[in-house]
């Protein structure tokens, strides 16, 4: 994963390079994608044609990159991993590998998140077109909140907004140096979705403020926000490990018990992409020990909600988690979360 992003980068200063000295067609169409690199408007460029296609692995990507991309016109942005699934166990399938071959411009979370899409990625992005793991660009960007927690191999950013932050910046310099004719418009927009992810962040920080401080205890059915923790200031518990590949084991859950009947913890957390079996079998363990546990609402840990509603963004995905989780460890929060536009 690792070779790709850099290869990526490597990429991406060729580009521009070969850009300046007209090379770019021949330069980077392989004998197999010849021509899926153009630049943007070498052919095609009919009034209302596509001119590149952008494809992103996740929602949390496919949004942002949605928002960048605003007015932009002749541009599409696929998802291919979709609201629900789990991205660590997703196979690819041949809409993916097609789709891939298709884009202009590949995006990735990385550091291991797409588990069995890295072969895919090797195989049809690697030396033919500019691949980016966004989330490893970040980690060597720095300038986030949790940076100096970062964890080796958690690949979950996406829950502290600060990071995401630094992901726009990625993402809008990208897209700036591939689509240069439409840069002001890029940054623009990159700056002012920006502006709102300042604002959820700030949000995040007040939610989970106002619980009570012995009960800022987050457990959820994978460990997914390790980061979310680091930035908001929540002690945190994966039932199962950071990828929902790996099995919890009943000793780690009979310590999760002891410690939930013990610090009388109020919640614990589904996920909306992970089996809650997890879950419940804590929420009985507490149980025949006489604490009652509620399960909380679902969190959005690895995928959004449905596209075309508010959870299905990244802005409304993170104000859901917030919100849900601050609820029900007795903090204080507005009904419809951060903007009043949270479904009910
Ligand atoms: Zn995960």
């Amino acid at each position: 994963m690792k070779r790709i992003s850099r290869c990526g980068i490597g990429l991406l200063s060729f580009w521009v390079g070969a850009q300046r000295r007209g090379l770019v067609a021949v330069a980077l169409g392989g004998a197999v994608f010849a021509g899926s690199c153009a630049a943007p408007g070498s052919g095609g460029d009919e009034e209302g044609g596509v001119r590149y296609e952008v494809v992103a692995t996740v929602g949390m990507l496919a949004d942002p990159l949605r928002e960048i991309l605003s007015g932009v016109e002749g541009v599409v942005v696929t998802q291919l991993i979709g609201e629900g699934v789990d991205p660590h166990g997703h196979t690819p399938t041949r809409q993916d590998v097609i789709a891939l071959q298709r884009a202009n411009l590949v995006f990735y979370n990385g550091l291991l998140l797409e588990g069995r899409m890295g072969d895919v990625l090797a195989r049809t992005g690697g030396g033919s077109r500019p691949t980016y793991a966004v989330a490893e660009e970040v980690v060597g960007r720095g300038g986030w909140r949790g940076a100096e927690r970062f964890r080796e191999g958690d690949p979950h950013l996406w829950m502290d907004v600060s990071a995401w932050v630094v992901a726009v910046d990625v993402l809008a310099d990208v897209l700036a140096g591939f689509d240069p004719d439409h840069e002001e418009t890029i940054r623009g927009n990159a700056r002012e979705y920006q502006e709102g992810l300042s604002d959820l962040d700030a949000y995040a920080r007040t939610a989970v403020g106002s619980i009570p401080e012995a009960q800022r205890v987050l457990i959820t059915a994978h460990d997914a926000f390790h980061y979310f923790g680091a930035a908001y200031g929540l002690e945190v518990h994966g039932i199962q490990g950071v990828s929902t590949e790996s099995e919890s084991g009943l000793r780690d859950l009979e310590a999760l018990v002891s410690m939930v009947v013990e610090r009388r913890i109020p919640a614990v957390f589904p996920e909306t992409s992970v089996s809650d079996r997890s879950v419940r079998a804590l929420q009985e363990g507490a149980r025949a020990r006489g604490h009652e546990v509620v399960i909380g609402g679902r969190l959005f840990s690895d995928s959004m909600g449905q596209p075309g509603t508010y959870s299905g963004t990244y802005v409304g995905m993170i104000d859901h988690n917030v919100t849900i989780i601050a609820r029900a460890l007795g903090g204080d929060v507005p009904e419809r979360g951060f903007q009043g536009r949270l479904e009910p």
